[in-house]
């Protein structure tokens, strides 16, 4: 109701190097190993999701 727990794995994406696709955690958690699964590329960079805030000053 009031709590709002969130997993610290959730909205986690990475960046394929090889192929630049975004994959996110919940994708990655598929595969015991960390890999692209678009094209299998095993370096994944670890980007954050960009998040728009938009802060009311008055
Ligand atoms: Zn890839």
């Amino acid at each position: 109701m009031g709590t709002a727990e969130e997993k610290p794995t959730t909205g986690i994406e990475y960046e394929c190097i090889s192929c630049k696709e975004k994959v996110t955690a919940e994708q990655l958690a598929i595969t015991p190993e960390i890999k692209c699964p678009i094209c299998g590329y095993r370096v994944l960079k670890k980007v954050r999701p960009q998040i728009v805030k938009h802060i009311k000053s008055r």
